[in-house]
């Protein structure tokens, strides 16, 4: 009953906040019918990623043959065992990574959680546990927020699985990634990241759903699901807003 109550005044209340500021697209700002929602045009420049994927690091497959796996997971395997992606980090959804990412559109959360929640599906029914990846403590002090915890906030607050902001810690405040190559990514990394002591108990055997803003070379996602393992973690997936093609940019 409480539930149903929440409910409803949600509804109230996003109806209050549509009459207050117009609903606006998260990329163009034109007025669009309900909060969250892209207008025509921008939706057009979007890339969902939809099945069939590689299942294990979300890449869009270009064919239909009945392969699970990925070229590239099958030579190199990722330590997460499987991930989703919403979007592909492109020119259409850059604007909107971004800026959520350094231009203080937090509400561009809101909009990602729901198409987050659908491509991830096949993972969030077995998920016990979601973690984001965390910030090291001197940049989210300079950010002030961090992307990936306003993601799985607002992913968990739809789906209602127990979310641990500061389950991962991160030791090493590492250089943007951007310019790296996948080894130096991969080396740069590899040990920036820790399970904080009290929460331990909460991973130790848990199917643990770590979520990020981009899914690039799979370098930091590798790296929490290492420490995630080590702390007792029955399995880590992986969910992100966008994923990064194998271009020259990425
Ligand atoms: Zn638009
Ligand atoms: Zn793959």
């Amino acid at each position: 009953m409480a539930m149903d109550i929440r409910q409803l005044f949600g509804q109230v209340a996003g109806k209050a906040l549509d009459v207050l500021v117009p609903p606006q697209c998260p990329l163009c700002d034109a007025i669009v019918v309900a909060q969250g929602g892209f207008c025509a045009d921008c939706l057009k420049t979007l890339r969902f990623i939809a099945e069939p994927c590689c299942d294990q690091c979300a890449m869009p497959f270009d064919h239909l043959l009945p392969i699970k796996i990925c070229e590239q997971c099958a030579i190199a395997p990722p330590r997460f065992a499987r991930a989703r992606a919403a979007l592909m980090y492109d020119a259409g959804s850059r604007g909107l990574v971004l800026g959520l990412k350094y231009g203080n559109r937090m509400e561009t959360a809101v909009t990602l959680a729901p198409l987050m929640a659908r491509a991830g599906a096949p993972l969030l029914a077995q998920t016990d546990l979601v973690v984001p990846v965390p910030l090291h403590p001197r940049r989210l002090r300079a950010r002030g927020y961090n992307q990936a915890v306003l993601l799985a906030r607002a992913l968990t607050s739809r789906t209602g699985h127990r979310m641990l902001p500061d389950a991962l810690r991160r030791l090493v405040d590492t250089p943007p990634l951007a310019d790296l190559s996948a080894e130096a990514r991969a080396r740069t990394v590899a040990t920036a990241f820790a399970v904080r002591p009290r929460h331990l108990g909460a991973v130790r055997g848990a199917l643990v759903l770590l979520v990020n803003d981009v899914l690039t070379s799979g370098a930091t996602s590798n790296a929490c699901a290492d420490a995630l393992i080590a702390a007792g973690a029955a399995a880590v997936f992986v969910l992100a807003a966008a994923r990064a093609g194998h271009g020259p940019e990425e």
